[in-house]
């Protein structure tokens, strides 16, 4: 082989061990250089949140993000354990005042009628945000917040929301089935959420270790939790926290509004 030849190749070589090593290691944008962020969202507003979801998060000192509607039970009788849970540091996002829900999608024959999606106009859904902002601010004194979409549901009467709450709300999360979401995709009011129901703690855990390969952001959407319904155990999310508190370096635990706060100041 020519000197010049041998040195094409070599550079050739240098070239492909470069571009691998770039294929096998994205720069992780996430605080510590962890290699997924983690969102662990709970919806509803209901009292197994309040009486074993906050006690475990608080065990692993993990942040948890809130999703209530105003007209639940727990935001009249436990008002004070909501803005605890807010103090220790977790989020309490909006998920609307009546959780209204498009009726006409299968398997939503509990849609009160007055409380049908379908029935809102846009104007309704946007003031029942805003009020159930205020509601929210009383009880943290927050002054951003992110969203959920009752029922994953986008759609008002007919009309998309989802550009009309943008600025109402810093992000908006909905659910997928593998909860990914792409460090690349600026869309955060499409934020995607794992559904916890019925999982087990080794179904938990695979959602995060497959979220590390390509420095993901992850969710989860959890309701009850060790009671209420469509519950996982508290046993198999206790587990989850575990996991996700014995390994630092390879998840960041955020709320929500923080991980989307942190990604726009890394733009
Ligand atoms: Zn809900």
């Amino acid at each position: 082989m020519s000197g010049l030849k041998s040195r094409r190749y070599f550079f050739a070589l240098c070239l492909l061990a470069t571009t691998a090593a770039n294929a096998s290691e994205t720069v992780s944008p996430w605080p510590g250089g962890a290699e997924a962020a983690v969102i662990l969202t709970y919806d509803d507003a209901l009292d197994s949140h309040l009486d074993v979801a906050v006690p475990q998060l608080a065990q692993f000192n993990l942040p948890g993000t809130f999703y209530l509607s105003g007209a639940r039970p727990s935001i009249r009788l436990r008002l004070e354990d909501w803005r605890k849970a807010a103090a220790a540091g977790h989020e309490l996002g909006n998920h609307t005042l009546y959780h209204p829900c498009s009726k006409s999608a299968p398997g939503r024959d509990w849609v009160k009628p007055w409380h049908d999606l379908d029935r809102y106009s846009l104007e309704q859904f946007i003031d029942e945000l805003q009020t159930t902002n205020s509601l929210l601010t009383a009880i943290d004194g927050e002054q951003q917040r992110s969203f959920a979409y009752p029922c994953g549901d986008m759609n008002a009467g007919g009309a998309d929301v989802v550009a009309a709450i943008k600025p109402l709300v810093v992000a908006a999360r909905f659910f997928s089935a593998d909860g990914l979401h792409r460090v690349d995709d600026p869309d955060y009011f499409r934020l995607e959420a794992y559904d916890g129901a019925g999982k087990s703690a080794q179904d938990l855990i695979a959602v995060v270790e497959a979220a590390r390969a390509n420095n993901n952001l992850v969710g989860f959407m959890f309701h009850g939790v060790g009671g209420d319904y469509l519950s996982v155990s508290a046993e198999a999310h206790q587990a989850l926290l575990k996991h996700l508190s014995m390994y630092p370096e390879r998840y960041w635990v955020s709320t929500v509004r923080d991980a989307v706060a942190h990604l726009e100041s890394a733009q």
